[in-house]
């Protein structure tokens, strides 16, 4: 085929604004520290990547994974505090469960509306634009806390079918306050859900799942993406099981794939070490917190999460000397006008975090 007739057939077939879009960057990393996407720096220790290796051969590949799911749908449930009389749906991360939500909420007899705080989670208006949804943000006030009258006027105005809050929120850090958060609930009602993504709740330690109970309306998406397992793509979402049913129809069957299964099972018979790892980033952050807020110049915002936002007085510099040094960092400056000359930075490990530490130092002398 010649590329013109390439080109006659996307534009015969591909639609518009994929087209005019762009695909989801990831720079490559290799050769560089990676503070950018929020991984956790740690591995599972020697004794327990034997036993996995072990199991991971044992896995049966040539069979389609159990579709039911049931061993680690069971395993989440018990060890991850959803509450009793509640279930789980899996996903290739909560990447794909937010895919899901969107699918299963795009009606076909009016467009309908996601609706988030912004600046958000980017895939929350990737997802909703693919789905054939319009999407509405609604600025955060300049600390980042919700803005609840704007949220609760917005709702009002464009009943949403779905409002996704990350709790803690990418790319702020910042846990949006709970009383703001009932109030979205309550007010979406039986009209619209109620999305918290708890992405960071490992570092978080606090969380709507106990509130599952209260408010029918209300679902919790988690990863295991943050908490050491990005690698293996794992995301669930806990709701009401006749909820669940609605997006179970249409989840790709045998979207979990067995090695992802086998990992996660065995992830999650040794949770504790990744909870420890977790609370290692935690403490790492607050010394690494302190030392950027002692820098001149340089505001930190408050994180529960494993990054830190933090502005500078010129971000593109910083970044190119971070770049310059190996170093990657994600310059939040073009996302909003909220986060001008804004930069975010994964928490890691000592060493990692010293090298970034004096490579930002050295881009703030003049
Ligand atoms: N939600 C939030 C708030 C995130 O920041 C991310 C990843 N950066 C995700 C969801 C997606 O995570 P994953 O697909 O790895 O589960």
């Amino acid at each position: 085929m010649t590329r013109t007739s390439i080109d006659n057939l996307i534009a015969n077939t591909i639609r518009e604004d994929v087209r005019s879009g762009h695909v989801y960057n990831v720079p490559d990393s290799s050769g560089y520290i990676k503070l950018d996407a929020m991984e956790n720096p740690y591995q599972l220790p020697e004794p327990l990547r034997a036993q996995l290796a072990q199991r991971l051969a044992d896995a049966v590949l040539n069979r389609y994974p159990l579709a039911s799911y049931a061993t680690l749908k069971e395993k989440i449930r018990a060890k991850l505090g959803v509450p009793a009389g509640y279930d789980v749906i899996l996903g290739n991360g909560s990447d794909e469960i937010i895919s899901i939500l969107c699918t299963a909420t795009a009606r076909q007899d009016k467009r309908a509306v996601v609706l988030a705080p912004i600046p958000a989670f980017v895939m929350f208006q990737r997802s909703a634009q693919f789905a054939g949804m319009d999407f509405v943000g609604v600025p955060l006030q300049a600390d980042f806390s919700l803005d609840r009258a704007a949220m609760l006027a917005a709702i009002a105005e464009y009943k949403p079918s779905l409002v996704f809050l990350a709790y803690p929120n990418n790319p702020t850090g910042n846990l949006y306050d709970e009383a703001d958060m009932v109030a979205i609930i309550e007010a979406l009602g039986d009209n619209g859900i109620a999305v918290v993504d708890e992405a960071y709740q490992p570092f978080a330690r606090t969380s709507f799942m106990d509130k599952l109970p209260q408010y029918p309306n209300l679902v919790v998406m988690r990863t295991l993406s943050k908490l050491g397992l990005a690698g293996i793509r794992l995301g669930y979402l806990a709701a009401a099981p006749a909820l669940l049913e609605q997006f179970d129809k249409v989840r790709p069957p045998y979207n979990v794939n067995v090695l992802t299964q086998v990992a996660a099972e065995f992830a999650l018979d040794h949770v504790e070490v990744l909870d420890a790892q977790a609370a290692r980033l935690n403490d790492a952050r607050e010394i690494l917190a302190a030392a950027l807020a002692a820098l001149p110049g340089v505001t930190v915002f408050p994180s529960s999460a494993n990054f830190i936002t933090f502005r500078v007085p010129d971000a593109e510099r910083s970044c190119a000397k971070l770049f310059a040094e190996r170093v990657l960092t994600k310059n939040l400056s073009k996302m909003h006008e909220l986060l001008a000359n804004c930069i975010r930075v994964t928490v890691s490990t000592p060493e990692e975090n010293s090298v970034f530490l004096n490579a930002l130092k050295a881009s703030l002398q003049a």
